[in-house]
């Protein structure tokens, strides 16, 4: 092992990346850059009954929008090389001889209705060394009966023959030292019956020769690791440093979080959309439902690991100088769907008005509507300080047209038989405006209301309902600004036609 930190990120791509796998990928990117180490993706395929086509493409496409780089990956190549599993069997047939050379794994000739029928005998039985001796199996049968099966090409399967009685202790840089015993493991298949590796195996073998500094990754890893550790010492090697994340919690901190847990409370669990290619359900990402990428960053940051101070707002800059794998909490860290919109209006409400801008002119083009700068940067003033979203502020309908409806309540409620004079004779003193921009206008309503002594309940409710159609919204007085008077004027007119009292 060097003395360099080389962490990885080792997905299998068998579906979409879950946010949980994202926190992965993020811790593993802040502490390589934070030691000025090396990232690296490993696209652990060798499961090929659960492979899944685009999701390696899907995983690549997420980092890409939220700018977690890796120093080596398929793409980009590297000096460890290839990067994915299902091109390296050469390592491992390498690498599985010693095992079996020393004794550490045997052949096994089981076939998986013998396996099946034993399991229906008993539900917790496992293939181990109290079991392993009624088997078929290179231990339990002689070497001429091993060599005939090996000559008549039967399927086998290569096993780790885990040790009896034998304490393996993990440190763990979150959890300390964890203590299992090799009782409660089982003799894991480690080359399969298609003479790929498992998990198990490609992972040890490749950690160790593309010189894995730490292993940072979820805890429901965890059990695995003292199988992992065993192997290594089998093959004479050092284990890397163990890191297990706390779980991603629901929200209400009872379980894993699931991608049903997005369905039931409608938000994303996954970063980019995701269609299920054989249902053709979609899943929407954080992406399309209008988080920022570091909105993001910043969410999952948070979600497991604090800076220990009242800072909640961090930048991926300040992550790499100030994210330390001490100050990551051991147990689960419950996401939270109003905490994740309320960083998202944070992100929102910082940036700069002329980026603002921009985004938002885009979100309306999305959306088949042509607007002008000027104009959105009208709407982004009216609509910015109450939105989490872009898209939130694209909610202006009453920008583009006059209003077909009116809102029932506000109408039933608040347009009186007096109703149609007031708004007439404020449109007639809004001729009299010689500045037109929000402060100029409220400060006109108010001189209005004082000198006609009407109550602002009188006319700000159907003010707005004439404008705007709504019963509740944005500044009145700034929706006067981006309407212009004669538009203003206009509006009220048709609203006086239409509308009647109903009492
Ligand atoms: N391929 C494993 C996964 O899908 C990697 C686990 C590990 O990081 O060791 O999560």
């Amino acid at each position: 092992m060097s003395d360099k930190v080389r962490v990885r990120f080792a997905p299998s791509p068998t579906g979409p990346l879950h946010i949980g796998g994202v926190r992965t990928a993020l811790y593993n990117f802040l502490f390589a850059r934070k030691n000025e180490g090396d990232l690296i993706l490993r696209i652990e395929d060798t499961d090929q009954k659960r492979f899944v086509p685009k999701a390696e493409e899907y995983i690549q496409h997420c980092f890409d929008w939220l700018g977690i780089e890796f120093d080596e990956s398929p793409r980009k190549g590297g000096g460890y090389g290839p990067y994915k599993q299902s091109e390296r069997s050469e390592f491992y047939n390498q690498h599985i001889k010693k095992l079996m050379d020393d004794g550490n794994a045997y052949y096994a000739f089981d076939t998986s209705d013998q396996l099946a029928e034993k399991r229906a005998e008993s539900s917790n039985w496992t293939y181990n060394a109290v079991t392993r001796g009624s088997m078929k199996n290179s231990l339990s049968l002689d070497k001429a009966q091993v060599r005939t099966l090996l000559e008549q090409n039967t399927p086998y399967v290569i096993r780790v023959k885990i040790p009896e009685n034998k304490e393996i202790k993990i440190i763990d840089s979150v959890r300390g030292e964890v203590v299992f015993q090799s009782q409660e493991l089982d003799d894991k298949v480690l080359i399969k019956e298609d003479g790929l590796p498992t998990y198990h195996f490609a992972n040890i073998v490749d950690d160790h020769l593309m010189k894995i500094s730490h292993v940072i990754r979820g805890e429901e890893w965890l059990s695995s690791a003292p199988l992992h550790q065993l192997l290594y010492e089998f093959q004479g090697w050092t284990a890397p440093k163990w890191v297990h994340l706390p779980l991603i919690m629901k929200p209400n901190g009872k379980g894993k979080l699931s991608k049903r847990d997005g369905e039931i409370g409608n938000f994303p669990v996954f970063p980019l959309e995701w269609m299920d290619q054989s249902s053709g359900a979609i899943w929407h990402g954080f992406k399309e439902d209008g988080y920022f990428p570091e909105a993001l960053i910043n969410i999952l940051a948070f979600l497991g690991w604090n800076p220990g101070t009242e800072k909640e707002i961090y930048a991926l800059d300040e992550l790499f100088r100030d994210f330390s794998l001490e100050r990551i909490n051991s147990s689960g860290a419950s996401f939270n769907p109003d905490k994740a919109k309320w960083y998202n209006k944070e992100y929102l409400q910082a940036k700069k008005p002329e980026e603002l801008v921009l985004i938002l002119k885009d979100e309306f083009e999305k959306r088949g509507k042509d607007i002008d700068n000027s104009k959105a940067q009208q709407v982004m003033e009216l609509m910015k300080s109450r939105a989490h979203f872009v898209h939130e502020m694209t909610e202006v309908d009453f920008v583009f047209a006059h209003p077909e409806n009116y809102d029932e309540k506000t109408q039933r409620k608040k347009w009186k038989e007096g109703t149609p004079e007031i708004l007439s004779a404020y449109s007639a003193e809004l001729n009299k405006l010689s500045e037109i921009n929000e402060a100029s206008i409220e400060s006109q309503f108010k001189s209005f209301l004082e000198e006609k002594e009407i109550s602002m309940g009188a006319l700000m409710p159907n003010l707005r309902l004439a404008l705007t159609g709504m019963g509740s919204g944005p500044s009145l007085y700034k929706i006067i600004e981006i309407l212009g008077v004669e538009e203003a004027q206009k509006r009220i007119n048709i609203a006086i036609a239409k509308i009647h009292a109903q009492d």
